[in-house]
């Protein structure tokens, strides 16, 4: 089981953290053990003192392929939640500013926040996703709004890995983005459906 995640994947977020918006899509993975599922919380860890939240639209793979064209591309999913690529800053801009890889800043345990997982509407373009910490709305995604559509995603993914049953892909962070703190509590709604509850530890 592979996690793709997707850098810059929303103009706005790509502007905040001052990162130029791409033309191509930015892929990195998380290993299976950055999984976080079930309301479990999260341990903030002793490597970090900048954890941050991004809130994403994660799509699970139904069907194995490999060079899916973008208009087969739905066939190859089915299921949608919204999840949390969480993301030691600190440690990432360390590492960003040498051009090393950012494995250890975005692929630790538990760096993977997954809801619980619904049927996708005819298009993903059709969802949306809010992020609520401590009640307050602090991140709002429009599928419609990303860079690059799920379709094009696999299309360009699947040119260098195989896609697997059970695969996830994170889409990437729209505006909002910021760190955690110990108490927090965060919650994931796909529309009026809520997907994962976290609190900080
Ligand atoms: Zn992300």
């Amino acid at each position: 089981m592979k996690i793709f995640c997707i850098g810059r994947n929303y103009a706005a977020h790509a502007k905040e953290l001052k990162n130029e918006v791409p033309t191509k899509p930015i892929v990195f993975m998380k290993p299976p053990t950055a999984i976080l599922n079930g309301n479990k919380p999260f341990y903030l860890p002793d490597f970090s003192d900048n954890v941050h939240y991004e809130g994403e639209i994660v799509v699970k793979i139904c069907k194995n392929g490999k060079h899916i064209q973008s208009k087969f591309a739905r066939n190859y999913y089915d299921l949608i939640t919204v999840g949390m690529d969480l993301t030691a800053r600190d440690l990432q801009a360390e590492l960003k500013a040498k051009g090393h890889p950012w494995e250890i800043a975005k692929g630790f345990d538990g760096s993977a926040v997954v809801g619980e997982f619904f049927p996708i509407k005819d298009t993903l373009d059709m969802h949306s996703f809010t992020i609520v910490k401590n009640g307050e709305l602090v991140q709002l995604g429009k599928c419609k709004d990303m860079i690059f559509s799920i379709d094009v995603l696999i299309e360009y993914i699947s040119q260098f890995f195989k896609l697997q049953i059970g695969d996830l892909i994170f889409t990437g962070t729209p505006a909002g983005v910021g760190k955690m703190n110990i108490g927090d509590v965060f919650e994931g709604f796909i529309e009026e459906k809520k997907c994962f509850k976290t609190e900080i530890k």
